[in-house]
């Protein structure tokens, strides 16, 4: 019987992915949540490995792999108890970079990127007073000469304090000059190392999850007109595109922590013995557990199946998002069967049964309920609800 095995042929990058977090058990993340520390040694193995530069084309020192494999690792880290949020960024970014960047700015970064030496791990859209329309941005990149002047402020911008390059999106055309509502705004490749103290300050936020997250204020910070990426006007196009894929590595991950809590749950069900039997023989316990897993096993085909578009060259946004909205309900839906299996044990840090991540994918990257005006809109053809 012919089976469906959508990541099949990536069976040996799993296996190397989860020997790698093998070394980084419940311990380890728990003294940084503790300490809200950034988990630099677990992002330097994943780089020693290659993993984080799987989809850099090998001419570049990258492993040369497609946007399938990528989302492979991201769900297999989270499947083995880890946490990928510290660099996932440096797969999602990467598809605006190949996709959109010059040959020159592929030579001067991939490579760096690649082995290390580079880091891009910060992704900076979401302002302060626009959130969710990301239209409304009022951050301005102001041609100068040679170079660009970025004036504005950024919100929720993830590890610009462990990255040396942030993709950027800046208006440059003011709104009401641009050809086309989508028209007039940009995206650069920024390099933080010359920024920081010199026009750019970050302030991390702290958060109830260990999550390196920071607001940017950009005060007449200059940079090179070669750090903007494809034309100028573009970036709202590019970055959709760019979205598309990180919504899919994102929803991987959740896949991935689905799979962990359906597994931690399923363990403990059959070993925590109450009233004379394994509390996983009552049905109560059960159907939880086995619900989620249905949920999880569908949202996983179409998360493989969103990849394997994108991988075609298409830009898969109505499957991309149904993905990421399907794997964020799942995660969360075993989540919460995980918790109540454990009981009182749930809550004891030791036991590892960490929900709070999961909550987040319900609200970044984009929020649930965005994703469903998208649906009603694109696929249904209802009138729509946001934007102008
Ligand atoms: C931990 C964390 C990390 C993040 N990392 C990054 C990052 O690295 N880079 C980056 O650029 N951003 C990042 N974000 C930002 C994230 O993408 C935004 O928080 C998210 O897109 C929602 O924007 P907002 O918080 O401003 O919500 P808002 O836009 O203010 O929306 C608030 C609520 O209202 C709802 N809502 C708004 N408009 C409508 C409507 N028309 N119809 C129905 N409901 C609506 C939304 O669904 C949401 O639930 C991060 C956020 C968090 C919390």
């Amino acid at each position: 019987m012919a089976s469906f095995h959508p990541t099949a042929e990536y069976e040996d990058v799993r296996a190397g992915v989860a020997s790698v977090c093998a070394e980084y058990p419940g311990e380890y993340w728990r003294d940084l949540d503790a300490r809200r520390a950034y988990p630099a040694d677990f992002v330097q193995a994943l780089i020693r490995e290659g993993y984080l530069g799987a989809m850099i084309p090998e001419e570049y020192g990258g492993l040369g792999l497609s946007l399938t494999a990528g989302a492979v690792i991201l769900e297999e880290i989270h499947r083995s108890g880890c946490n990928a949020a510290a660099c996932h960024a440096q797969m999602y970014t990467m598809g605006t970079v190949l996709r959109h960047g010059s040959d020159a700015q592929k030579q001067a970064y991939l490579p760096g990127i690649a082995d290390g030496s580079l880091r891009l791990q910060a992704f900076g859209v979401t302002e302060p007073t626009s959130g969710t329309d990301t239209l409304a941005l009022k951050t301005t990149a102001k041609r100068d000469g040679d170079d660009y002047i970025i004036n504005g402020q950024k919100i929720w911008i993830s590890r610009a304090e462990h990255s040396d390059l942030m993709i950027l999106l800046a208006r440059t055309t003011p709104r009401d000059q641009a050809k086309s509502k989508t028209d007039g705004l940009s995206v650069f490749l920024i390099d933080l190392r010359e920024l920081v103290g010199n026009g750019v300050e970050i302030r991390p936020i702290r958060t109830m999850i260990n999550h390196a997250t920071t607001e940017m204020f950009f005060e007449n910070a200059r940079i090179p007109a070669s750090a903007l990426i494809g034309e100028e006007g573009m970036g709202f196009r590019y970055i959709l595109s760019g979205m598309n894929s990180e919504r899919i590595l994102i929803a991987a991950e959740c896949i991935g922590d689905a799979k962990w809590f359906l597994k931690k749950g399923s363990d403990y069900a059959r070993e925590r013995v109450v009233f004379g039997k394994p509390i996983g023989a009552n049905q109560g316990v059960q159907f939880p557990l086995a619900r989620a897993h249905a949920h999880m096993m569908a949202a996983e085909a179409i998360v493989y199946r969103a990849a394997a578009m994108y991988d075609s060259g298409d830009n898969p946004g109505v499957e991309a998002n149904t993905a990421k909205m399907l794997a964020a309900d799942a995660s969360w839906e075993a989540a919460e069967a995980c918790l109540q299996t454990h009981g009182g044990f749930g809550f004891a840090e030791e036991y590892d049964v960490e929900f709070r991540e999961a909550r987040l994918y319900q609200v970044a990257p984009i929020s649930t309920n965005l994703i469903l005006c998208f649906i009603a809109e694109k696929v249904l053809g209802l009138p729509k609800s946001y934007g102008v």
